[in-house]
């Protein structure tokens, strides 16, 4: 039986190479220079799928794929639903922030009772931030450059990921409250775990065993 792991570009592929070489599989090819999307693996059971980074979830949900790697922001963005997350695996990690243009008076906007206009790629993570303070917002949904909305009065705020601040210091704009530490996890496929057991039970072993503090 095949076993297939789905894994997005970039730095979730190159963070998860060291946990693939702890279970034995070694990619065929870089998905960054090759355009194939199913790669194979020096284990002639296994093979990776590249997909979207949101779209992991999707796969190892409905069993197009066993395994999946996926950050957490989207895992709570998902929902979950039909997946076994049984290991953090501290890669990818950054914070869940909101950000504001610099001197935009955030307290005073959360306080006045107003409603905040929210740029972002996270609806649910924002919602459920906001919602928990009692500060009533109107989400605007993006799918990339969430730092311009502020800058060109989209919104008042938004909510980003943020791992150096870079991004944010060179757009002018600053961090004003942490929502949710980020790193990706493992995903797995409940059905192909009970039935595919003998091959994902070693793999998760090795994967656990590889995860660094
Ligand atoms: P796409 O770029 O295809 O729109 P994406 O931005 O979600 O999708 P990546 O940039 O590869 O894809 O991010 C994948 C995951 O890595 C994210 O879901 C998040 O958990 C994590 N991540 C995102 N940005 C950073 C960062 N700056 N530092 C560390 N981890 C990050
Ligand atoms: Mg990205």
């Amino acid at each position: 039986m095949t076993l297939t792991i789905a894994l997005s570009k970039g730095r979730i592929f190159e963070e998860t190479l060291p946990l693939l070489a702890a279970a034995g599989i070694v990619p065929a090819e870089a998905p960054e220079s090759s355009r194939k999307l199913i790669i194979g693996t020096n284990r002639p059971d296994v093979q990776l799928v590249i997909v979207r980074a949101s779209d992991v979830p999707t796969y190892v949900q409905y069993g197009a794929a066993d395994l999946g790697i996926a950050g957490r922001d989207v895992l709570i963005e998902h929902g979950g639903a039909g997946l076994y997350q049984p290991l953090d695996l501290n890669i990818a990690k950054c914070k869940m922030m909101v950000a504001v243009e610099n001197g935009f008076d955030y307290e005073a906007a959360v306080k006045h009772g107003a409603r905040l206009k929210v740029a972002t790629k996270y609806p649910q993570i924002a919602r459920e931030h906001f919602a928990a303070k009692g500060v009533h917002v109107d989400i605007i949904k993006l799918y990339g450059s969430m730092e311009l909305a502020p800058l060109v009065g989209l919104a008042d705020a938004i909510v980003d990921l943020v791992s150096t601040g870079g991004t944010l210091k060179a757009n002018n704009l600053v961090a004003v409250e942490h929502i949710i530490d980020i790193s990706s996890r493992l995903v797995v496929n409940q059905a192909a775990l009970k039935l595919k057991y003998d091959t994902i039970q070693p793999v998760l072993d090795a994967f656990a065993g590889a995860v660094q503090p």
